[in-house]
């Protein structure tokens, strides 16, 4: 064979190869997210309309029904993508139940948990019960923000990578709870299709809004614990305080626990630690009403106090901060005054949301997405500022969380409460991006 011949051949069937591979392999990262970009674009007017309609649908966290009925609204949008959708009874913790949404992609390489909450703190009764435009980027509307933007946000970045073939590469779970602004108790029975869920995760991403500002996103929760503290004294004619016998009394040791928690310097030392008195009673005889959050009291001014009772919360970063914080607490109650007694007990809260090493590494993957669209850098919400949320029940069992990824917005829980409309289309295609990235990894 000619040489010039043979080179003619080779270089003929490498093109050939080249354009053929080219021709039958998978479409490159880029053009695939190109195209859930602007099949999220093409979206906006049936995301704004799902939006206006559960806007309008009151579901107050005790208006089961109405929570029930966005529940079915969701679920419907749920069910035309293909997830096989699921209602969780809420009955056995006093609350409407939960929206489950499964799809398990023929080809997925990764198990991701959504997290979303069909209720508000906007109950029937409340002045504020409609979707109203202020001007082309904003409107009002109880929850808006906070937060069914976050579930609009969640199906439009899903019905993308639905309608581009990728959807396939996931296994995805949507919770949309049905009790996130007031939680059924117990705990354990509330939150635990969340737990169930987050067990079979690898990710959990969390669409609440966050701090309201599309550049933040959460990578940790402070946790939230409820405590009581209730004091026994013995009780007497007041001359006789300080007796031996006699000691200080209910209101004296109260008192001095108090102070004490204010005055530590352990637990004052602790970054992000927060602990406080909301409710404190003492007399002769006390009647305490925690549903709603009363306490009546007895007692004449020359009787040294029978009884004292404080209510209050602590939050903590870690659930390692939260252990130690509460036996330092412990302490502190365990130096009682003369004759008395008193007991600190903590109930079973919101466990915090550690700002883990994988934590970080999503909002650094979420944050290079973020860039690359053209809507800059993501960075951390200050713990301070961020209360306690569904996602943390799902952090400790999955690789990486984050959550704020829903709509921004401002005035969350008041009757101003207004959302940002453009990042409805922001948030969803940066949720795509990085849901269709996390699949390529
Ligand atoms: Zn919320």
């Amino acid at each position: 064979m000619n040489t010039y011949f043979r080179l003619f051949l080779v270089t003929t069937l490498s093109l050939w190869w080249a354009v053929h591979t080219h021709a039958s392999s998978p479409e490159s990262q880029p053009a695939v997210e190109q195209r859930l970009v602007d099949h999220i674009d093409r979206q906006q007017p049936v995301a704004l309309d799902l939006l206006v309609r559960s806007v309008n649908t009151n579901s107050g966290t005790m208006n089961l029904a109405g929570v029930r009925e966005v529940g079915d609204l969701f679920s419907e949008a749920f069910a035309q993508l293909g997830f096989a959708v699921e209602w969780v009874e809420g009955a056995s913790f006093q609350r409407a139940g939960h929206l489950v949404a499964r799809y398990a992609g023929a080809e997925a390489r990764r198990k991701v948990l959504l997290i979303g909450h069909l209720d508000t703190v906007f109950e029937p009764d409340s002045p504020f019960q409609r979707f109203t435009r202020i001007d082309d980027e904003h409107a009002t509307g109880p929850g808006i923000a906070d937060m069914k933007g976050g579930n609009v946000i969640m199906l439009q970045a899903l019905s993308a990578l639905r309608a581009n073939g990728v959807l396939e590469q996931l296994d995805v779970t949507v919770v949309l709870t049905g009790d996130e602004e007031l939680s059924g108790k117990p705990l354990a029975l509330s939150k635990q299709a969340l737990v169930d869920a987050a067990r079979h995760a690898d990710v959990a991403l969390g669409f609440e809004n966050g701090d309201g500002d599309y550049r933040t996103a959460n990578v940790s929760r402070r946790g939230s614990v409820s405590w009581r503290l209730d004091v026994t004294g013995t009780p007497a004619h007041s001359s006789q305080v300080f007796r031996e016998d006699i000691g200080s009394g209910a209101i004296y040791e109260a008192a001095r626990i108090i102070s004490a928690f204010h005055d530590d310097d352990a637990l004052r030392g602790e970054e992000y630690l927060t602990f406080n008195p909301g409710r404190m009673a003492g007399g002769t005889t006390l009647r305490n009403n925690p549903v709603d959050n009363t306490t009546s009291t007895y007692g004449k001014s020359n009787v040294v106090a029978e009884f004292a009772l404080v209510e209050g919360d602590i939050r903590a970063l870690s659930a390692e901060q939260l252990t130690r914080s509460k036996a330092r607490m412990q302490a502190i109650v365990a130096e009682h005054l003369p004759q008395t007694t008193a007991e600190l007990a903590f109930d079973e809260g919101y466990p915090p949301m550690a700002p883990s090493a994988g934590n970080l590494r999503l909002l650094a993957l979420y944050s290079q997405v973020s860039e690359d669209l053209g809507f800059g850098p993501v960075t951390a919400v200050n713990p301070l500022r961020a209360g306690a949320a569904d996602i943390s029940f799902a952090a400790d069992h999955v690789d990486m969380a984050i959550d704020g990824l829903g709509m921004s917005g401002s005035e969350g829980h008041t009757v101003n409460e207004t959302g940002y409309l453009p990042s409805l289309a922001l948030q969803a295609k940066r949720a795509a991006v990085l849901l269709y990235r996390l699949a390529q990894e």
